[in-house]
C-alpha cells in the first residue's frame, strides 16, 4: 500500500493547527500508521532537506525546522502521495489554492505549515529517514468497505 511522509512544521504546531491538519488527511480517507512529537536536530534537518543543500534558503530553513518541535506523520492509502500534495497546496501559501493547507492558512513561503513528500520514492526515503519500521503499525479501519468499492 502507498504511503508518504508528513510533517507539521514549527509554525504549524505554534498556530495550534495539529488538530486541524491531521482532520483533512482523517477526513479524506487515508489511514494514519505512524506519528511522533518530537524537536529535530540539525544533522536529521539537514539530511531530510539533502536536495536543498546548494539553495540560498537552505540555512533558514534548517535553523527554522529545528526551532520547535514538529509532528511527524505516516499516511497509507492508495494515491496518497500525489494526494497529500494536492491537499497541502502549492509551496508559496499566496499561490496556493483556497482549501488547500497552504491556501487557508498562510502567507509566506518560509512559513508554510508542513510538509509532505513529493514522489513515491521520496516518500520511502523519508519514512526510513525519520521512521524504525516497528514505529509504524498497520491496521484496517472499520471504516474501510465504505471507502473503497
Ligand atoms: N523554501 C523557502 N524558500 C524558497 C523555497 C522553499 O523557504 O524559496 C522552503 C519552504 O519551507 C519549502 C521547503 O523550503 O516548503 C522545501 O522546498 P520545496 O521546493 O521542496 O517545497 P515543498 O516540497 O515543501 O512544497
Ligand atoms: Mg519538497
Amino acid at each position: 500500500m502507498e504511503r508518504t511522509f508528513l510533517a507539521v512544521k514549527p509554525d504549524g504546531v505554534q498556530r495550534g493547527l495539529v488538530g486541524e491538519i491531521i482532520r483533512r488527511f482523517e477526513d479524506k480517507g487515508f489511514t494514519l500508521i505512524g506519528l511522533k512529537f518530537m524537536k529535530v536536530n540539525r544533522e536529521l534537518a539537514e539530511q531530510h532537506y539533502d536536495v536543498h543543500r546548494e539553495r540560498p534558503f537552505f540555512a533558514g530553513l534548517v535553523s527554522f525546522i529545528t526551532s520547535g518541535p514538529v509532528v511527524v506523520m505516516v499516511w497509507e492509502g492508495e494515491g496518497v502521495v500525489a494526494a497529500a500534495r494536492k491537499i497541502i497546496g502549492a509551496t508559496n501559501p499566496l499561490s496556493a489554492e483556497p482549501g488547500t493547507i497552504r491556501g487557508d492558512f498562510g502567507i509566506n513561503i518560509g512559513r508554510n505549515l508542513i510538509h509532505g513528500s513529493d514522489a513515491i520514492e521520496t516518500a520511502q526515503r523519508e519514512i526510513s529517514l525519520w521512521f524504525q519500521e516497528e514505529e509504524l503499525v498497520s491496521w484496517e479501519p472499520s471504516i474501510t468497505p465504505w471507502l473503497h468499492e
